[in-house]
């Protein structure tokens, strides 16, 4: 159906890695009212970073988002999963690539998200278990990539086609990737914003999000955690029109069969 290599991967480009005073003295300020707070308020849930204004930086526009993911006429559907799925896979793990070093075994000893939710690891016997952030995560990269490389699962050499399990398979993926997301937000904005990757990260979730709305692939009980982010970075889709400087651009990439 497609060559090798003819698969277009998302980018988005324009990704402006300079370092922001104002998320800098919010994040210090921030912390040291969220140490207080925690000396005040005992056990409850830790304040979410993330909500605060400077840090609610996107780079792109919504609406440049909701056309990403439209289906645009005449391309088929599994394609448009499968585009979507790489350059979200790429782009998730590539933050918490510049992240991982702080998320340690005993850092992060469980796989924590906001609301004080605990992801569990289903091994393929479909056992629980209860493993460290990085080990999950680990998990979570590693199947992906298998899976993405499978030519059976994501074919990309002529007259393959996709299997009839495909859009499961990329539920499943979404799902993994938005427990990394969740991570990310609950345990290592901090991180984060201090590498002035905030906005980037805000932009991965917002295309995460859109891509979930327009097509409903995870289920609300999975996103509902990160709901109020969701409302704060997307919620008022009339006021985020305006035409903005950054642009989107689609490259044609090589598939690798890595
Ligand atoms: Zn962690």
């Amino acid at each position: 159906m497609f060559g090798l290599g003819s698969r277009k991967v998302l980018k988005y480009s324009a990704i402006d890695t300079s370092f922001s005073i104002d998320v800098e003295d919010t994040v210090t300020c921030f912390c040291r009212k969220a140490r207080r707070k925690e000396k005040d308020a005992g056990t409850t849930e830790d304040p979410k970073l993330y909500l605060e204004e400077a840090a609610l930086e996107r780079q792109l526009p919504e609406l440049d988002l909701r056309m990403l993911v439209d289906l645009p006429p005449g391309l088929d559907y599994n394609e448009w999963l499968a585009s979507h799925t790489l350059a979200l896979f790429d782009h998730i793990n590539l933050i918490y690539g510049t992240i991982s070093e702080f998320c340690t075994m005993t850092g992060c000893p469980d796989m924590t998200g906001p609301g004080l939710r605990t992801y569990l690891w289903f091994d393929e016997k479909g056992k629980k278990t209860r493993v460290a952030a990085p080990q999950y995560i680990d998990y979570v990269m590693t199947f992906t990539q298998r899976t993405v490389s499978d030519e059976t699962i994501f074919p990309t050499k002529y007259a393959n086609e996709f299997p009839s399990s495909f859009e499961s398979i990329v539920r499943k993926i979404l799902r993994l990737l938005y427990h990394v997301v969740a991570h990310i937000y609950h345990c290592h904005f901090r991180e984060v914003a201090l590498l002035g990757l905030h906005a980037h990260l805000n932009c991965v979730f917002a295309h995460l999000t859109l891509l979930n709305q327009r097509f409903n692939l995870i289920d609300p009980k999975e996103t509902e955690i990160l709901g109020d982010l969701e409302a704060a970075l997307l919620g008022d889709s009339t006021s985020s029109s305006a035409p903005s400087s950054q642009t989107l651009a689609i490259q044609e990439t090589p598939t690798t069969a890595t």
